[in-house]
């Protein structure tokens, strides 16, 4: 993807980074995926100076399949949605900086946000927006064949098995969203499932079992991963029967769920469930006043119900208590439209 306002660190103008990093912006959002993608829409037109810190544009639906859940659309693919999310932002000017925060840190009245870059940046308030990291399956071979046959993004590789036999393992949304997809060009799409039941809603489920080209091998483990310069086969095994047999794969993909980076959040200092997600309030305020957090990162949605429409909603609200944090502790409202932005209930009291 590119644009004016998506700035990678690398190939950054040293002009426009010097300027993100020496101005006060009034929120820095760490994470650009939906809720971080909507904060900043929601930051822009409440007059606020916003940037956003990310490792990658559109976060997790830049990797979804086919999208047939959000609103406005009755069916786009991940990174299609992606782009628009990110054509949005672009037309409210708010620049996207492509690096990885590592940590934040309040000084005096404000936050520093530090990079693995190197760089900082000086914010009024912070929305931590991160999301959450792919599990691994951490058996031997899967570091070896990662990009030779393992991949955790169907929708990014998917074409690359056009004519063949892949698997996927998990039994989830995402797993079911996978093989959806993959069975779209590959001949053969085995899931391999630890449970002998889904985890994916009813309507996968329905979608999966019709699909011809679909087969589900219940209560299985995947032990090794096999090949030569390419992956070629993968070693199961049967967790009832212990019973270990080997599969022949063009392809596999992990899909074996998420978690979140605790180890920035501790750094960080956030009050945490204990499982490791942020603690908010229905605010999205979290334990240290002035960083707020939103999407798939938070401790308030049920874990199998994280949605980019939950996201999103999310990143509004949090922009939005941003916003007047901002106007109770700074006293201030900029930008043209700032006004008009503010929300009505606040318009009718003032
Ligand atoms: C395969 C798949 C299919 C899906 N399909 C659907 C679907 O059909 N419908 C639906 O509603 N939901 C779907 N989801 C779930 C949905 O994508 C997530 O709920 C949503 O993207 C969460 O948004 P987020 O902004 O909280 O986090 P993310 O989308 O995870 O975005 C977080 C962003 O933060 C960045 N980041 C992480 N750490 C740092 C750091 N230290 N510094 C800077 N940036 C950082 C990441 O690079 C990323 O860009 C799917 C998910 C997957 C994986």
């Amino acid at each position: 993807m590119s644009g004016a306002f998506k700035i990678s660190v690398a190939k950054m103008d040293f002009g426009v980074a010097e300027e993100l990093t020496r101005k006060v912006h009034d929120v820095v959002i760490v994470g650009g995926g939906p809720a971080g993608m909507s904060a900043a829409i929601y930051a822009a037109r409440y007059g606020l100076d916003a940037v956003i810190i990310t490792e990658e544009v559109g976060g997790q639906v830049g990797k979804a399949g086919w999208v047939e859940n959000y609103l406005g659309y009755t069916r786009i693919m991940g990174p299609g949605l992606a782009k628009k999310f990110e054509e949005h932002v672009k037309s409210y000017n708010v620049p996207i900086v492509i690096d990885s925060v590592v940590d934040v840190k309040r000084y005096g009245e404000l936050f520093k946000v530090y990079t693995l870059n190197g760089d900082e940046y000086t914010g009024r308030t912070v929305i931590i927006s991160v999301g959450t990291k792919r599990r691994k399956l951490n058996v031997p071979g899967e570091d070896a064949y990662s990009g030779r046959g393992v991949s955790y993004c169907a929708a990014c590789d998917a074409p690359l098995f056009k004519g063949k036999v892949v698997a996927v393992v998990g039994g989830g949304d995402s797993a079911a969203q996978s093989a959806l997809l993959l069975a779209e060009y590959a001949n053969k799409v085995y899931i391999i499932h630890r449970r002998n039941q889904l985890r994916a809603q009813k309507h996968y489920q329905d979608l999966l079992l019709r699909n011809p080209k679909i087969e589900i091998i219940w209560n299985t483990v995947v032990k090794e991963l096999r090949g030569d310069r390419l992956l070629r086969k993968v070693v199961l095994q049967r967790v009832d029967t212990n019973e270990v047999f080997e599969m022949p794969v063009d392809g596999l993909f992990v899909e074996i769920g998420a978690e979140p980076p605790v180890d920035l959040f501790k750094r960080i200092g956030l009050d945490l469930s204990q499982d490791g997600y942020i603690r908010v309030n229905h605010l999205m305020e979290t334990s240290i006043p002035g960083i707020y957090a939103a999407g798939d990162c938070v401790d308030l949605a049920p874990r199998d119900f994280r949605q980019i429409v939950v996201a999103a909603a999310q990143g509004a609200l949090a922009a939005y208590s941003a916003y007047n944090y901002i106007i109770k502790k700074f006293g201030l409202i900029r930008g043209k439209d700032a006004y008009e932005a503010r929300p009505k209930s606040e318009l009718y009291e003032s």
